[in-house]
């Protein structure tokens, strides 16, 4: 052989080492993109085995299923603790098919999942070539999100059929034959008016409370002054307060003006709900006081009744929509059960909270913070 044939074939084994290089590095860079990938996505990823060990799990998984890095090398059948998985995983090694299905997990918290097992096959089959790719999604608020839904629409069905049926039997009746008696049809007509009231009443809180949970409030915030939006409800109310005798103050704990901004609609319908229930679960002769504080990076108020009081063991649903302590108490008042939750609402898409403390027969007290957004 000649030198520079010598001289060719290095030169060719140079540029194939190069090019073999090159690919390694390529495919080293599609390793790492492709884990960085795995482990950055919301989906819930496991690789197993045919060997039934588990070689690839990313961060999700780990959070979905509660389990940590310990389970890679481990069979899924000692880390899995889902009877309903480890089952979808068998049959799809067994049956060598995909699967997909929901299954809830009752621990160590309850969820539901939606997984996907799909079966890898290498099409010569050898059954050590086999592997099997778990996808889990979380679902669990999904699903949340639509029982509160189908809920919200079955209670608010039944609500409105209430005052629906009591018109339509009420009319029926006068036609019948009663509106021949004065008296009697007098009487009708006057629960037909408040059965009427109340349905209006059922349906402006119910468009209410759609409009907000779309977020259609835009948030105009503007400047308020806080004693003059507590007052201009006051006015509203008087003559309510007046009819029980109820002695309504306000009390304004810094004594100088508290000038905040925020939307002065939505900060009127807070206070007037609240304002309202005092008055309505407070017996005659008793008090409701509204105190109004600046604190640092909030406005407080306070809406303090001497009424009737929440039992301890509805105060953590009463914000609840159509959550009523007895419907009795409310009824009689043309509650909806609708109120509180539309506050709770309001106070939360104004980025504020709502507290309740109460005592049965001694009185309750409503506080809300919500944010001055003065840096804005
Ligand atoms: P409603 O329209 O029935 O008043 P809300 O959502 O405003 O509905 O209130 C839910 C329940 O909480 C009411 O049924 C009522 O029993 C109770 N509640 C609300 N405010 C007060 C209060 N100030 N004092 C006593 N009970 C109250």
């Amino acid at each position: 052989m000649r030198l520079n044939e010598f001289d060719m074939i290095g030169e060719n084994v140079n540029a194939l080492s190069d090019n073999l290089q090159q690919q390694n590095f390529q495919i080293q860079m599609q390793d790492e993109r492709l884990s960085l990938m795995v482990d950055s996505m919301i989906l819930g990823v496991l690789l197993i085995e045919s060997d039934r060990r588990i070689t690839l799990a990313n961060p999700a998984v780990y959070h979905i299923l509660s389990i940590d890095e310990s389970v890679i090398s481990k069979t899924f059948t000692s880390v899995l603790t889902s009877f309903r998985l480890i089952q979808m995983i068998e049959k799809s090694f067994k049956d060598r098919v995909p699967l997909n299905e929901e299954i809830y997990l009752y621990h160590p918290k309850e969820m539901v999942l939606d997984v996907n097992v799909i079966f890898v096959d290498d099409h010569d089959n050898d059954e050590m070539n086999e592997q099997v790719i778990v996808l889990i999604y979380d679902i669990t608020d999904i699903r949340r999100l639509e029982k509160i839904r189908t809920d919200f629409i079955a209670n608010a069905s039944h609500e409105l059929k209430t005052p629906v049926t009591a018109l339509q039997g009420f009319s029926e009746t006068l036609l019948e034959g009663a509106i021949d008696d004065k008296d009697t049809a007098i009487e009708f007509v006057k629960i037909m008016n408040k059965e009427s009231k109340r349905l209006n009443q059922l349906i402006a809180d119910i468009l209410d409370l759609a409009k907000i949970e779309q977020d259609q409030v835009g948030h105009h915030l503007e400047p308020i002054d806080l004693q003059m939006a507590v007052d201009e409800v006051v006015q509203q109310v008087q003559m309510e307060a007046d009819k029980k005798g109820i002695h309504l103050s306000t009390v304004n704990a810094v004594g100088s003006e508290i000038i905040f901004n925020s939307e002065k609609g939505l900060l009127n319908q807070i206070i007037t709900n609240l304002v309202n229930n005092a008055i309505n679960y407070t017996d005659e002769k008793g008090n409701v006081t509204i105190v109004i504080d600046d604190l640092e990076n909030n406005v407080q108020i306070q809406v303090i009744d001497t009424g009737i009081g929440i039992p301890e063991d509805d105060l953590p649903r009463i914000f609840e929509r159509f959550y009523r302590v007895s419907k009795s108490r409310s009824t009689s008042s043309g509650g909806t059960g609708l109120g509180l939750s539309i506050v709770r609402n309001i106070v939360q898409s104004l980025g504020g909270r709502i507290d309740v403390m109460s005592q049965l027969n001694e009185g309750s007290e409503f506080r809300v913070l919500l944010p001055k957004n003065t840096e804005e």
